[in-house]
């Protein structure tokens, strides 16, 4: 069983109570902070997978943004006018990290594909306080900089004995501030990253506990609260379904949303429908009680992956690093692993199939679009229009439009006699027959 170390939200809220303006923790381990704004696009010239967070600090979330618009305005502009085999990608992810309700660790992940994979990185810390950015210098001083860099020296020769040995590897881990400019600052301890290209060809990480410092600045460890998941979620609802009457499957990716999640969910309880959600681990983590709700109402859960990327376009161990990652984020909040897997952009090919661990993967037979139209009317009428039995059909729980249309579609899917089943379920009775 693993334990996530995360803050609990009610304490923090106590806590809080009273002081001007505080910083918001999330129960999630990589996301401490901020709410995730969520960008997805399947253009036919590329494909675009955004998240990055919103932390409610004006100077930091426009730097965020500014920072990511320039990604995004790069990418298109080295796309134009040429032509890929392999569709090119965007995709950012993100960790957020807050130490004594003042500082404000961000880290985004930025991952390209076009002909080849390229992979960067942009790290912020921000004082809440002063309202300042903050540099390495700013926060220990130059005999601590050389102990970080000593112990990083240490820890990568032990993982990576031969890469270490190059003028490269040791221009870039030395104690110089360009060097430690991808640092966050966890509860206890800093995180470093070094970009692909600086110490390796790959990306590197290295943590350190801020009591191997010697600086006695405000950089004394916290307490980590610990979340522990309900143990009791198992008992499902018995459903009534009748294997000779129609049924259609709704599912929703890349969620759960905090802001729309529940109202879908509001709907199918109130209907007495099931549907299946396939969510990103990175989201699953930041949102544990909306997928306690949905396995005890009798909801599926499924695998999405973690960060969204298209798998056909990763090494095998990543793609398996971003299943198990997934597998793993969801059984430690429902204590169940979940026995479907929904690739992002649906994109299969043998080496993903070979990661699935028995794993079924799933699509879909009808794709609402809702990504694209989010126009609520427009879907309901798509659905109605082109609806059969046993469809399997794809929405997303991020956008306004795509819940209010569920809401419309749940009541009105029952009107026309389809019972509303989990994917599972479907394929339980399809495969009866
Ligand atoms: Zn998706």
């Amino acid at each position: 069983m693993r334990i996530s170390k995360i803050v609990c939200p009610f304490l923090c809220f106590l806590l809080c109570c009273g002081c001007s303006k505080s910083v918001t923790q999330n129960s999630s381990r990589k996301q401490e902070v901020g709410e995730t704004i969520q960008v997805l696009q399947m253009e036919d010239r590329y494909l675009k997978s955004l998240q990055y967070p919103k932390t409610g600090w004006n100077e930091l979330d426009q730097t965020i943004e500014k920072s990511v618009q320039t990604i995004e305005q790069a990418f298109l502009v080295s796309i134009m006018n040429k032509d890929y085999e392999i569709i090119p990608e965007l995709n950012i992810t993100y960790e957020s990290y807050v130490k004594n309700d003042r500082y404000i660790s961000v880290h985004l992940n930025i991952y390209q594909q076009f002909d080849e994979q390229k992979n960067t990185m942009e790290t912020w810390i921000f004082d809440t306080e002063k309202k300042e950015f903050l540099t390495i210098s700013n926060i220990i001083d130059n005999k601590d900089l050389q102990n970080l860099s000593k112990e990083a020296t240490a820890y990568f020769k032990e993982r990576y004995p031969k890469e270490c040995n190059s003028d490269q590897f040791r221009s870039h881990i030395s104690a110089a501030e360009e060097n430690f400019k991808h640092v966050i600052l966890k509860k206890d301890r800093f995180g470093v990253y070094f970009a692909a290209g600086t110490l390796f060809d790959h990306e590197a990480y290295f943590e350190m506990p801020y009591h191997h410092l010697e600086t006695q600045i405000s950089l004394q460890n916290e307490v980590i609260k610990t979340y522990v998941p309900y143990d009791d979620i198992l008992n499902e609802p018995t459903k009534n379904i009748d294997p000779d009457k129609p049924m259609v499957a709704l599912t929703f990716d890349d969620g759960p949303s905090t802001r729309y999640t529940a109202s879908i969910l509001d709907a199918l309880k109130e209907y007495g429908a099931s549907a299946t959600f396939f969510v990103l681990g990175s989201n699953a983590e930041r949102s544990p009680a909306l997928l306690q709700r949905m396995v005890l109402e009798g909801n599926e859960i499924g695998n999405h992956t973690y960060s969204h990327k298209q798998l056909t376009t990763l090494s095998k161990e990543n793609i398996e690093e971003e299943i198990v990652a997934t597998q793993e984020s969801i059984y430690g909040i429902t204590h169940k692993y979940p026995e479907l897997i929904r690739p992002p952009y649906g994109s299969k090919n043998d080496t993903v199939l070979q990661c699935t661990q028995g794993k079924r993967i799933v699509t879909w037979t009808l794709d609402t679009k809702d990504w694209k139209t989010r126009d609520s009317k427009a879907i309901v009428n798509y659905v109605e229009k082109t609806v059969k039995d046993r469809d399997i059909i794809l929405m997303h729980d991020l956008y306004a439009t795509s819940a209010q249309a569920a809401i419309l579609l749940i009541p009105k899917l029952q009107e026309m006699g389809y019972q509303l089943v989990t994917v599972s379920e479907l394929y339980a009775y399809n495969e009866q027959e």
